[in-house]
């Protein structure tokens, strides 16, 4: 019997899940706000990344650097996406993506505990979990910089620098053919958490993260009512990439003084590390069945990026006006007859 329940137990410690820990994810926020300011550029962030780095390294990963400096309207800026690759069975990859610059306020203290903190606490407690799990696909985490516009408002392209470079970036070296789906993680560590679904998403893609947020029984949090937003995965959008933005900008502190620990918590961050890991599995299973599917395509195609590989610098220009031509703004919170808290 003793050792039935000991065979019980470390078959049960291979076959659970990993967890996520949302205790981890909120040590990580609170060092990230600590910090303080962490506009795209300055000392902070600099000192961010070092953070991002050490953590990562202490979960067995490295961050590769994807740096470039930006034109923004107001100045030069010096930007680092970091690149986090935890290989799974297949080379197809999905990537998680998540912005750790906050808005450059020069008025105020802007700490950006929500915007800007949580995703990149979330995502470092992630790649903890997903370092552990057995992935059938690639996993790439990526903590992107630049996301926040310059200037006070949102328009034009001036926003989301890093996801743009991302793509562009993919599009020239080949990567982008072999990338499935993007998750993307903003602002997910409001207190009193409304995550409604997105109208510029990929609506499987949404779907499937719905339908278990359902049945984990969070629907609390993740709504059934939609809005419109811009955020870092209309570049992956553009690009054919299946995305989905995981987003809470029903957030009274949202770009304010007030987007500090006070305004956020850690079940906020439970909740979505739950539905995240939770969709996954449903994720990779509808991913497979295209894969299966496409499986003699995605070879041919090998030959054929290598060929377009060397015309696409000219095209960039083209990627650009396309993004100009992307007239959605980023939208407030509209309320509804649904909201009642
Ligand atoms: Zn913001």
């Amino acid at each position: 019997m003793g050792a039935l329940l000991a065979l019980a137990l470390a078959l049960q410690a291979v076959t659970a899940a990993p967890k996520f820990d949302a205790g981890k994810a909120w040590e990580h926020l609170r060092q990230l706000v600590a910090i303080g300011p962490r506009p795209s550029g300055s000392p902070a962030i600099e000192q961010t990344r070092k953070y991002i780095k050490d953590q990562l390294a202490a979960s067995g990963l490295t961050a590769v650097e994807q740096v470039w400096d930006d034109q923004t309207p107001i100045d030069k800026v010096h930007m680092v996406n970091l690149v986090v690759t935890i290989p799974g069975a297949r080379k197809e990859r999905i990537v998680i993506a998540g912005h750790y610059d906050t808005k450059l306020y020069r008025q105020f203290r802007f700490v950006g505990a929500s915007d800007g903190g949580s995703s990149a606490a979330f995502l470092l407690e992630l790649a903890r979990v997903l370092k552990t799990r057995k992935n059938p696909m690639t996993i790439e985490l990526l903590f992107l910089d630049g996301e926040e516009a310059r200037l006070p408002d949102w328009g034009g392209t001036d926003n989301t620098y890093g996801s743009r470079h991302y793509v562009d970036l993919a599009k020239r070296d080949g990567s982008l053919a072999s990338l499935k789906a993007m998750l993307l993680i903003d602002m997910i560590g409001d207190r009193d958490l409304d995550i409604r679904r997105d109208t510029n998403s990929t609506p499987w893609l949404t779907n499937v993260i719905w339908e278990t947020a359902r049945r984990q029984n969070l629907d609390d949090y993740f709504l059934a009512d939609s809005t419109r937003i811009e955020d870092d995965h209309l570049p992956f959008l553009a690009a054919g990439v299946p995305s989905v933005d995981i987003i809470d900008l029903d957030y009274e502190a949202w770009h304010t003084a007030k987007d500090t620990l006070d305004a956020v918590s850690a079940r906020s961050l439970q909740v979505v590390g739950d539905v995240v890991l939770g969709s996954l599995p449903n994720i990779e299973a509808h991913l497979s069945k295209t894969l299966v599917l496409t499986g003699r395509r995605v070879v041919n195609r090998r030959s054929y990026k290598v060929l377009r590989a060397k015309a696409v610098t000219p095209r960039r220009k083209g990627l650009k006006q396309s993004m100009i031509a992307m007239k959605h703004r980023r939208q407030a919170f509209v309320p509804t007859a649904t909201d009642g808290h």
